[in-house]
């Protein structure tokens, strides 16, 4: 939190360049291979929420999922892209949190973004208006432009440059609406915020959808690699993980007076975790509650 305020604060008074150059980078990973294909997982540091942004190389192209936060690490994401000389076909948006899509305008104005029926609606409504505001509130480390999404993506099978791809709709997990996106040749389940890995979850309330969604995950056990919203690739070991910090979660609100009572519980139940300025966040905005009461 301390560390996230300096950042902030000295990134409002000074220019991008400088501003980039001080904010930690993002770490970036080979999350799995087969013959056909890589992907890479690009994680912004813990402090700046731990967006997570996978790029999948085909033999021919490149698909991407996830756009960040803060413009920097979607420059990252677009030096990533061009270091494998392919084109990016799709660009794809999990769901409309602006965490996942306000970050990438001003990388990637020209590639074609996809997402569900419902996510792309909710960004072209709120997303201007987000935007803005949270260019007034960090200044020069979000992007100038929006990239909305101009193409849906129905759920079901398609094969992309020989490769099978699974989308699925999701519905009251983290999020009303997410889309997941299954490569059953890698094992691999892309599960964005549904899974958090080692990040504190962000509580907007009734978190009874979510668990059923993290327990639809753990209950196909063909995929092996879990791929968060947040956080590091992982197995399915930290479905289990998010489902006792929903529990703990809940067992806390129950059992605090304040939010600092509340704050304070989970950071010593959980001191490891990284986006600890997204309790900050959903405590002041998101969560509805009566403190007082109990
Ligand atoms: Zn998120």
């Amino acid at each position: 939190m301390k560390k996230i305020m300096t950042v902030l604060t000295l990134g409002l008074a000074m220019s991008n360049q400088a501003m980039s150059q001080e904010l930690p980078k993002a770490s970036v990973q080979l999350a799995t291979q087969t013959q056909k294909l890589k992907i890479y997982t690009l994680v912004a540091p813990p402090e700046m929420f731990a967006n997570t942004t996978h790029v999948i190389e085909l033999p021919h192209e490149l698909i991407i999922v996830d756009g960040q936060f803060f413009a920097p690490y979607a420059q990252q994401v677009k030096a990533l892209a061009d270091s494998l000389k392919k084109p990016v076909t799709r660009f794809y948006i999990s769901h409309g949190h602006p965490d996942h899509y306000i970050g990438f305008g001003d990388a990637f104005p020209d590639v074609p973004v996809y997402a569900l029926e419902e996510t792309k609606k909710e960004i072209e409504k709120e997303g201007p208006e987000t935007l803005k505001k949270r260019q007034e509130q960090f200044g020069g480390i979000i992007a100038r432009s929006l990239h909305i999404p101009e193409h849906v993506q129905q759920p079901g099978k398609e094969i992309i440059d020989g490769v099978t791809f699974i989308f699925e709709k999701s519905q009251d997990n983290e999020a009303a609406v997410s889309l997941v996106i299954k490569v059953p040749e890698a094992k691999t389940y892309i599960t964005q915020d549904i899974v958090y890995n080692k990040v504190h979850l962000f509580i907007s309330g009734n978190s009874d959808g979510w668990r059923k969604a993290l327990k639809k995950v753990a209950g196909e056990h063909q995929y092996t690699l879990i791929l968060p919203g947040h956080g590091n690739p992982s197995n399915p070991s930290v479905i289990e993980e998010d489902l006792k910090y929903l529990d703990f979660v809940d067992k806390t609100l129950a059992g605090s007076k304040s939010k600092e009572e509340y704050k304070s519980k989970i950071l010593a139940a959980y001191p490891d975790y990284g986006g600890v300025h997204l309790i900050d966040i959903y405590l002041a905005y998101y969560l509805k509650k009566d403190w007082a009461e109990k």
